[in-house]
């Protein structure tokens, strides 16, 4: 019984690879946690970094809240069973079991009766006696996974354990392995490459690529909610179908345009209710996403017709998957033709080669993504919404409702578009708004709510009541104000970024010594940042040499700090105040220190220069060279 808490995890090897990129991740109690990517991405060392089998470069691991980046493998009550089991081929079943106990020292009879129950748990006990030659490879791995269950672990750890076994067995101890996850009760953390087996067993999957994690959720939001076209395209078989493609707002429709084809379809906007607005205007491609699944041969099926030519169809037995090209004039229908389409129709389908049939397409399960970041354009959580606003003097007419602005924001007179984004958006204020839905993104919960014309998100805490009308505040500071494609107002900037360094010095300090006061000498630390100097705690300072190592002292390192994390004061950064903003509630001003601007909240009147105290156990530190999080 174990929660894991992994809080910016990177990893980066003696040569240089970076092989893990800031891992954050909370794993509960119970879980069954699978890392899923292709070969190189970091699932393996991420594994080795939990059992202590590889460092932690920065970062760092909790087990149920203890940090144990420096504790011992063996103190860490993980277990590990790996794609290679390794058992000894001299010993029994029983005594490869029973090994590791009796290195612990463990009394005879308790030896006993943890060997016999895991070999019941495991179905094994009548192998006890054999010696691993005589068992096929599924027995081998059930000894192997009684070797590690003998020990009682907190985490389970199981690294590619199924790889080495014909598929027909790789499905059967899929199974076993999801039931003694059942009867044991414990945290499980399961790395494959095998998108079916992380699909299968996960509770939650982490989907990884080149290092960094693309996305952490359950394998039906993953399905349903891809955030990107990697993991899209990863999970789900046959691969989801993509096409370069534009979209086209008229209204209440959206013309989907699927590029060198004849597919152009209007949908209801409704379908991109969340998507961002600035990829409706036809002009940004974009790459459009359908399962095929999502597709019918039968033309009555949905509302959305095409014609695609047949290249080939394939028998599955319980259905078939038809191939085909929306391109009618496509030259290559069997190879990647960047327009080929594959539907999956029912078993005993039969269309001959060539032959041109009208599918139709359940547009309510389409994706769009950015042509070119391939990050989704309407993830679960809009980043912000766009709506029309008017300025007339210190009113902002916006949201079916008369907004007083901040002397902050002063634009002049006329028409704006504003850009709200949802972190702007809370619950109690003077804007009506009716609340449309509500939904659980993730343990979050995000409402929907319609202001106007303009339907908002936001995160909420509390109980909102379906139907009805609430009020709602929109913290200004995070607007943006755009004419004719021009900014005219920014949002507030909320993230201060200052460079230093980090320095060790000898200090002199009176200590008691057997009852007497001696002076001895001891390492202190300091931030030194634009020209002022910060005391840095021991344990910050031991937390930056153990990621940045004995030379980070020399190194640039990035402080990253928002407003409210800098005090004005009698001391620290020497700043010359070039703006202040009025946000009625808030004030801040915007101070030069350096050659950057760093934005600072104030009580209240401030003189041209001041001196800027800053939180430093609250401060975000990132070493530039290697763009590593150090804290
Ligand atoms: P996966 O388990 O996803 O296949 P790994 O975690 O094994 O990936 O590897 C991630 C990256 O780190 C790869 O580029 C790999 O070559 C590199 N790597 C793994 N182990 C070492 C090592 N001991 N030294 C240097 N590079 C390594």
């Amino acid at each position: 019984m174990a929660n894991l808490k992994l809080n910016h995890i990177y990893k980066v090897y003696p040569n240089g690879v970076k092989a893990v990129n800031d891992f954050c991740m909370d794993i509960e109690d119970k879980e069954f946690i699978v890392f899923v990517g292709p070969s190189g991405c970091g699932k393996s060392t991420t594994l080795r970094m939990i059992a202590g089998l590889e460092e932690i470069t920065a970062g760092e691991l909790r087990i149920d809240d203890m940090v144990v980046n420096d504790v011992e493998p063996k103190d860490r009550d993980i277990a590990m069973v790996f794609q290679n089991y390794a058992l000894y081929p001299h010993m029994t079943v029983y005594e490869n079991m029973a090994f590791g106990l009796r290195l612990r020292h463990l009394p005879k009879e308790e030896i006993d009766r943890k060997v016999r129950e895991a070999a019941h748990i495991l179905g094994i006990t009548e192998y006890l006696d054999r010696k691993p030659k005589a068992m096929s490879g599924g027995q081998r791995q059930r000894v192997a996974l009684g070797r590690a269950i003998v020990r009682n672990p907190k985490v389970m750890l199981l690294d590619e354990p199924l790889s080495n076994l014909d598929a027909k067995l790789r499905t059967a101890m899929r199974s076993e392995i999801s039931k003694l996850h059942h009867k044991l009760q414990t945290t499980f953390i399961y790395v494959t490459h095998d998108q079916v087996e992380a699909m299968t067993m996960g509770t939650r999957i982490v989907v990884m690529k080149d290092g960094f994690v693309q996305q952490i959720d359950t394998p039906r939001n993953l399905y349903r909610f891809p955030g990107n076209k990697f993991v899209a395209g990863f999970i789900g078989t046959p691969q989801m179908n993509f096409f370069n493609g534009t979209l086209t707002q008229h209204g209440n429709k959206v013309t989907v345009e699927f590029d060198n084809t004849d597919v152009k379809l209007d949908a209801p906007i409704e379908i991109f209710h969340k998507a961002d607005r600035s990829y409706l205007d036809g002009t940004k491609p974009v790459i459009l996403g359908i399962r095929a699944e999502h597709i019918s041969t039968n033309p009555e099926q949905y509302p959305y017709r095409a014609k695609c030519r047949v290249s080939h169809v394939e028998e599955l037995g319980t259905d078939c998957q038809v191939y085909a090209d929306f391109n009618l004039n496509s030259e290559d229908v069997i190879g990647e033709s960047p327009t080929r389409v594959i539907i999956k129709a029912p078993a005993g389908s039969y269309y001959s080669v060539d032959s041109v049939i009208q599918v139709s397409l359940d547009l309510t399960q389409l994706h769009f993504f950015d042509a070119e970041t391939e990050t989704t354009i309407a993830p679960r959580i809009p980043q912000e919404v766009v709506t029309q606003a008017i300025v007339n003097g210190s009113k902002l007419d916006a949201l079916n409702a008369q907004i007083e602005l901040p002397e902050a924001i002063r634009p002049e007179n006329g028409e704006y578009s504003m850009y709200v984004p949802t972190s702007a958006v809370r619950l109690d204020g003077s804007i009506d708004a009716k609340v449309l839905e509500e939904e659980d993104v993730n343990g979050q919960r995000l409402v929907h709510l319609q202001a106007g014309n303009t339907v908002l998100f936001a995160i909420v805490d509390k109980n909102v009541q379906l139907g009805k009308t609430t009020k709602i505040d929109i913290d200004l500071k995070q607007i943006r104000l755009e004419r004719d494609g021009e900014v005219v107002v920014q949002p507030l900037n909320l993230n201060n970024v200052l460079v230093g360094t980090i320095s060790k010095h000898k200090v002199k300090v009176e200590k008691e010594v057997d009852g007497k006061t001696k002076k001895v000498t001891e390492l202190a630390f300091s931030f030194d940042i634009c020209g002022a100097s910060f005391d840095c705690p021991k344990e910050l300072a031991m937390r930056l040499i153990n990621g940045g190592g004995q030379n980070i002292f020399g190194k640039n390192l990035e402080f990253r700090f928002t407003p409210y994390q800098v005090h004005v004061g009698d001391v620290g950064l020497e700043g010359t105040v070039d703006a202040c903003s009025d946000y009625g509630k808030e004030k801040f001003a915007q101070c030069v220190v350096g050659d950057k601007k760093v934005n600072v909240l104030v009580n209240g009147e401030v003189g041209e220069t001041v001196r800027l105290n800053l939180d430093v156990e609250a401060l975000e530190i990132h070493e530039t060279d290697r763009a590593i999080r150090l804290a």
